[in-house]
């Protein structure tokens, strides 16, 4: 029985990567990935690495997650090193924990590498801070998404309380959730950022207010972070990255 390594490979800027992550998947024999993998992370595999791509696409899993559970247990059987590599962290929002309880369950060694995510990474790259002193001194990572398609169960009044409010998987809903802060008492005069394909030389940024996104007139393509809070205005003044064109100089 081989093992299993479950790896965070950061939010899209291949150089995001860990030192440990980039370390195992230069040792493994099967890379089973997701949709917002950086292809470039794959030509640090060996030779012969067997890739297998487990994504979704337009929100459908192309393999349920039991499938991809079958596929970790069947290639953890047949080969040495497994990787699991999965979008930003593992452990948010990414499912990581349900496939490390399976392997725990069906007795499969395994081990788990950070990633950075793109809940703090991407408005990062955009200039914004998710906390500031003096500015906000809390912030939170919501799903903008149930996990069966539907508008997902939140409690908006104690939400609306928390400085900076950061929504993965919130551009289908953007409109709602808008709609749910304002009432939960949350200003519509406070600033939001749409941060689209983050941390990559396709980044894109559009900034706007919780009002206007409530009426329905920001567009926005997906992957993006949906962020509310007054720090956005920090981004005219510390806005980094589109100044050095999407090219970070080291
Ligand atoms: N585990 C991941 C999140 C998976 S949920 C992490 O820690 O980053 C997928 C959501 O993450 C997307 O719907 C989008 O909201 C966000 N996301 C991931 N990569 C992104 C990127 N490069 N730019 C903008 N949003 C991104």
């Amino acid at each position: 029985m081989g093992k299993v390594y479950i790896v965070g490979a950061g939010p899209g800027d291949p150089e995001l990567l860990t030192l440990k992550a980039l370390k195992v998947i230069k040792k493994a024999d099967v890379i089973l990935y997701d949709r917002l993998i950086n292809p470039e992370i794959l030509l640090h595999a060996k030779p012969g690495c067997e890739l297998v791509y487990v994504g979704k696409e337009d929100g459908k899993h192309i393999l349920e997650q039991d499938k991809i559970n079958f596929l970790l247990y069947e290639f953890a059987r047949n080969n040495d090193v497994v990787v699991r590599l999965k979008g930003g962290d593992p452990f948010v929002f990414g499912r990581g924990g349900e496939e490390a309880l399976f392997l725990k369950e069906k007795g499969i060694p395994f081990e788990i590498v950070p990633g950075v995510t793109s809940a703090i990474s991407v408005p990062m790259y955009a200039g914004v801070p998710v906390t500031h002193r003096g500015v906000a001194s809390s912030f939170v990572i919501v799903t903008g998404h149930g996990s069966k398609g539907q508008f997902p169960d939140i409690n908006w009044k104690s939400l609306a309380g928390i400085d900076t409010v950061i929504f993965l998987m919130g551009i289908a809903n953007r409109q709602k959730i808008a709609e749910n802060l304002i009432k939960a008492g949350r200003s519509p005069e406070t600033p939001v950022i749409f941060i689209e394909k983050g941390t990559t030389k396709e980044q894109k940024e559009i900034q706007s207010t919780l009002g206007e996104v409530a009426q329905g007139k920001i567009k926005v393509h997906p992957p993006a972070i949906f962020l509310v809070g007054e720090v956005v205005r920090l981004r005219e003044k510390i806005n980094w990255f589109e100044e050095s064109l999407g090219e970070v100089q080291v």
